[in-house]
């Protein structure tokens, strides 16, 4: 088998010190293969949001080692994590941050283009996440004028542009009705599949969760199998 696409091994992560110290993580480990979707559900405080960071580089572990595509990052300096961090992940928020004044399409184009990609190539790869996605229609239209569930999948396309290996989601579907999200998350799903990219989603939605290939949760500070 080859290696995952991401990898934690005895990640520690706290906040704060002494009485005060939280313990989000200890010791925890995590395997996330190519085309795989791992669905993340624990309660609010748990530290959905803080593994997600770390996963990103967003955050570092005060022990503890997360590869990426097969690279320790450890020892990266901050420079190197940016790097690694725009080459290889996708992150997509419970709220969207699209450009308001761009169209759906500028907003999938623009980060290829910063990546240095052909204005003609980026758009020939937004319209086909977007295609991909469901909302290829839609293209020419700004934030405002789509639906909630709609804005979420222009968000995943923007996230898969540069076709990272690792896309990371935190509550995508958090704002969304119950069809909606339903819509969503299948819509990653079908794009995880088709780029072999490793996926894993923070959500509270255990109806979604349950079409995910596997659940997590954390527990004493370990990442563990989700059980009900
Ligand atoms: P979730 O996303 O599951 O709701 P978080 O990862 O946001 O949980 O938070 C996990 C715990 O870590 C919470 O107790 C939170 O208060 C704490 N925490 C998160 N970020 C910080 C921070 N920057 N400083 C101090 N505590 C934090
Ligand atoms: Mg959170």
């Amino acid at each position: 088998m080859s290696k995952p696409h991401l990898r934690l091994s005895g990640v520690h992560r706290h906040y704060g010190e002494g009485d005060r110290m939280v313990r989000v993580l200890e010791a925890a480990d995590l395997e996330v293969q190519s085309g795989e979707l791992v669905a993340l559900v624990a309660p609010s405080g748990a530290g959905k949001s803080t593994l997600l960071h770390l996963c990103g580089l967003l955050e570092s572990p005060q022990a503890g080692e997360i590869e990426i595509v097969g690279q320790p990052t450890s020892k990266l300096g901050d420079r190197g994590r940016t790097q690694l961090r725009r080459s290889t992940v996708g992150y997509v928020y419970q709220f969207h941050h699209l450009l308001p004044e761009f169209t759906a399409l500028e907003n999938v184009v623009m980060p290829q283009i910063i990546a240095g990609k052909p204005q003609k190539a980026a758009e020939e790869r937004s319209m086909e996440l977007l295609d991909l996605l469901g909302v290829a229609p839609r293209a020419s239209h700004r934030p405002a004028e789509l639906s909630g569930g709609e804005q979420q999948r222009v968000a995943i396309a923007r996230a898969a542009a540069n076709h990272p290996r690792v896309i990371l989601a935190d509550e995508p579907t958090g704002n969304l009705d119950p069809e909606t999200s339903d819509l969503v998350f299948e819509a990653l799903k079908s794009l995880i599949r088709n780029e072999g990219a490793a996926a894993l989603i923070a959500t509270h939605n255990y109806d979604l969760a349950r079409r995910a290939d596997r659940i997590v949760t954390i527990k004493n500070g370990l990442v563990v199998a989700h059980t009900v």
